[in-house]
């Protein structure tokens, strides 16, 4: 199951928007499209940098002021409009109301007219100076910095700007954003730019070298690492390493493009080429993913055991975009279901099902003692900002339902899913439908405990054995189970040795 590397992203994840009427001096603006030029003096480990933002008030009501976050060391020079006019702004370092270690630049830029709901205003900001992370914060993950050795912009330091104040808790009732974004990213010739987007020009007049890249699906962050990787390809599969990596880079390349044909046989082909990158960075900075790429420790190079992450990532590729604002992110628990499943099915380890045992036992301890666990159903763990359950919840679900249906039903289950809702987005009530139409088993009871209502709280809490999470839903004449891939094929073996 999921390690706690992840922890970062998760807990973003969970800080989905409540729904309140804020007041006026605390309306957020929504980034749609981000253009991004940064030149980076990696010898005295500085940036300069221009951006274009284009900003959308998703309010009910018009936002008189654009409100942006910086790291604390980044000065604005100028702002100017999409005509390039010059704007008034401030700025001044801040610390969070509640987050008192924190602090960063807020920008503040008067808007005249107001920005009216539904209305979009692009703004250009020069900018630059230092980035030297967090860590004093306690975010000791955010070691972020601008040197040779490694180089890191992304969005836990507010490299480039955000909207956001100064509290956590107002940036999160925003929920996270979804833009697009291209980058040119200049270092000296001896480095190289890695991101997830794709790469769409490479220029090197002289002593540097720019990178421009284009993200490739709607993302809710922008990571740039900047370092001597060696950059290593296979079909749309991509690893950027450090060079003292190379063998486990190679052995995680393979891992991918075997899950990614594992999962092609399960669920059926993408619907489009599907680009996936995983970048390299140094062990303790916080391993997090992104919508077509995840940031790898470097110790998960050194370690083997660490590919199911891999599995868990490469399985988002088969998710539909969700109909449900805020998303359930169930999704977030099929991942982590999955990956015990292909471990099992590549590697030929038996986790399934002592995997769903510890998770059962652990969310029983957390029924005992957490009332919204007994009373929130799993589909709303989105509006009411339970969305770190969902990983686990969301993993037993699909564990029962793989246990009733059996690996072959419950991969026609997923791939029917994808297949229909992949263009124009699913939800939880699309997924029972699929679930119901594909499956000779009726799975309405076993939805409405599992995602509809907090029944599923008294089955884990009296669950003694694996079956005591599923067996009473299997009604049918036919018993499922016995099409279970455990055994390993050889040839996935051997790839999987490689
Ligand atoms: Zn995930």
């Amino acid at each position: 199951m999921r390690t706690a590397t992840l922890a970062p992203l998760i807990l973003l994840v969970a800080a989905s928007p409540a729904v309140s009427q804020p007041a006026q001096d605390s309306l957020l603006l929504r980034p749609m499209h981000y253009d991004l030029d940064v030149h980076l003096d990696l010898d005295h480990q500085r940036m300069e940098a221009s951006v274009r933002v284009r900003l959308r008030n998703d309010n009910e009501m018009p936002v008189r002021t654009a409100a942006l976050l910086l790291y604390r060391l980044l000065d604005v020079r100028r702002v100017g409009d999409a005509s390039g006019a010059r704007r008034d702004f401030s700025q001044r370092v801040v610390t969070f109301a509640d987050f008192s270690k924190l602090q960063a630049n807020q920008i503040l830029i008067p808007l005249a007219p107001a920005l009216a709901p539904g209305h979009e205003i692009t703004l250009e900001l020069q900018y630059g100076g230092h980035l030297l992370g967090y860590a004093e914060t306690g975010m000791l993950y955010v070691q972020d910095r601008i040197d040779t050795t490694y180089t890191l912009l992304r969005e836990d330091t507010y490299a480039y700007p955000q909207p956001g104040y100064p509290s956590q808790a107002l940036n999160r009732r925003a929920g996270l954003p979804e833009y697009s974004y291209t980058a040119r990213i200049t270092v000296p010739s001896s480095h190289m730019v890695a991101n997830g987007g794709a790469l769409v020009q490479r220029q090197e007049p002289g002593a540097t070298v720019s990178y421009r890249y284009r993200s490739l699906k709607p993302s809710w962050r922008m990571d740039f690492a900047v370092a001597r990787f060696t950059r290593l390809t296979q079909g749309d599969l991509t690893v950027f390493h450090l060079r003292e990596d190379s063998a486990g880079a190679r052995r995680i390349l393979d891992a991918m493009a075997l899950t990614l044909t594992t999962y092609t046989r399960w669920f059926g082909a993408l619907r489009a080429p599907s680009p996936f990158a995983v970048i390299e960075i140094p062990d303790g900075w916080g391993s997090q993913a992104d919508a077509t790429s995840i940031l790898q420790s470097a110790s998960a190079f050194r370690d083997a055991r660490r590919t199911s992450e891999l599995y868990h990532e490469i399985s988002h590729l088969w998710n539909v975009p969700s109909s449900e604002t805020p998303s359930p992110r169930w999704d977030e628990g099929l991942a982590t279901f999955l990956e015990d499943v292909t471990s099992d099915s590549l590697t030929g380890t038996a986790t399934t099902d002592s995997s769903a045992m510890r998770v059962s036992r652990w969310l029983a301890g957390r029924v005992a003692t957490d009332g919204a666990l007994r009373t929130v159903p799993p589909n709303e763990y989105g509006t009411r900002e339970m969305t770190g359950f969902s990983y686990w919840v969301g993993a037993l679900m699909f564990y029962g339902l793989y246990r009733i249906v059996g690996h072959e039903t419950f991969c026609r289950i997923i791939g029917e899913y994808y297949r229909r809702y992949a263009t124009g987005g699913g939800g939880s009530a699309a997924l029972v439908r699929v679930s119901n139409d594909v499956s000779p088993v009726d799975l309405t009871r076993y939805f409405d405990d599992w995602l509809f209502s907090p029944k599923w709280s008294r089955v884990v809490a009296n669950a003694k054995r694996p079956e005591d999470l599923y067996a009473q839903y299997r009604r049918t004449s036919r018993e499922p189970g016995d099409d279970v891939e455990t055994a390993v094929a050889p040839t996935a073996r051997s790839a999987a040795k490689r």
